[in-house]
């Protein structure tokens, strides 16, 4: 045995005691979380977020329960459950105590379509909590829940399109139905195609991001019809074009950092717990969701006062 062998075998078992002593001292903060690498197959997901998962709970009671200790699918929770909450508070109580009070021009076609954008942005972050908090029950769990929470995501481009549509054409319905139907029978295959079991896998993760872009994206067409038929600053107000693109640049923001792994792939097993780049996406998701709500809300006030409010607060 060379002297070179004995130091590297003295380095390499101190390396495994401290690999030990940190699994062990994880285990002693709090033995329902774990490594990555002490993941059955079905989580492991993302190999550049080392430690901090809740392990396999095999019961709906244990889930819930993950809600009152940190691990690091708590700030993914937690971006979408409040958020959720506040959406579904204004879905209650928003257009009937604030809106038609101040605006009573407002029409039963302009309280659906409000309260339908409201109703999408609270399901689908309502859909991605859960998601987020019952997925480590078990497999078949996890693959049911992350099902219901692309179907959110479809639920809330499909709200967010129509409530686009109704005020581009609230003039023009026949274009109204058209690009409504169009939206329904795209949201439909996207909700065919994340339903089918290739859909969810691993290496399908770019795609998937790249799928959801492409879907909001169809938005597009409207808004270049809108400015065909109206002039690009008439429709340009109709739809809030400005709050619109802040919208779309957080989404694919989002999408991007999900898609590429930011920043965790920079510096794996630094962000476990904060900062990785689902929790990123999942703000810059609410972010783009509010400056949808800015947006209809712009186009409402442009229909019923025949005002624009560039600036995101000033709706006065
Ligand atoms: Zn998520």
């Amino acid at each position: 045995m060379s002297a070179t062998t004995t130091v590297r075998q003295r380095r390499n078992s101190k390396l495994q005691k401290k690999g030990q002593n940190g699994k062990e001292s994880a285990k002693k903060q709090n033995p329902r979380l774990c490594r990555y690498e002490e993941l059955p197959d079905w989580q492991q997901d993302n190999d550049k977020i080392l430690s901090g998962y809740v392990r396999e709970t095999g019961s709906f009671r244990k889930c819930l329960e993950s809600l009152t200790y940190m691990h690091n699918e708590t700030v993914n929770i937690y971006t979408h459950l409040i958020p959720s909450a506040t959406y579904l508070v204004l879905l209650m109580f928003f257009t009937d105590l604030f809106l038609i009070p101040q605006f009573p021009s407002t029409t039963m076609s302009d309280y659906i379509i409000i309260n339908f954008y409201l109703l999408g942005a609270f399901l689908c972050l309502m859909c991605s909590s859960c998601f987020h908090c019952l997925k480590q029950q078990s497999e078949t769990h996890s693959d049911l829940w992350s099902k219901v929470d692309y179907m959110g995501i479809i639920i809330l481009i499909s709200c967010s399109t129509v409530s686009i549509l109704y005020y581009g054409f609230h003039d023009h319905l026949l274009h109204f139905k058209i690009f409504t139907v169009i939206t329904v029978v795209l949201g439909s295959c996207c909700a065919a195609f994340v339903l089918n079991d290739r859909f969810n896998a691993k290496n399908w993760r770019v795609c998937r991001a790249s799928f959801f872009i492409g879907f909001a994206f169809s938005g597009i067409v409207p808004i270049v019809t809108g400015v065909l038929e109206f002039g690009i600053t008439e429709a340009f107000r109709r739809v809030q074009v400005k709050f619109v693109a802040w919208e779309a640049v957080f989404y694919i923001g989002g999408a991007v950092l999900y898609g590429f792994r930011i920043p965790e792939s920079l510096a794996p097993g630094k962000f476990d717990l904060f900062g990785h780049s689902h929790q990123l996406f999942h703000v810059l998701v609410v972010l783009g969701s509010l400056c949808h709500f800015r947006a209809v809300l712009g186009s409402y006030l442009w229909v019923h006062t025949g005002n624009y409010y560039p600036n995101f607060l000033a709706l006065k």
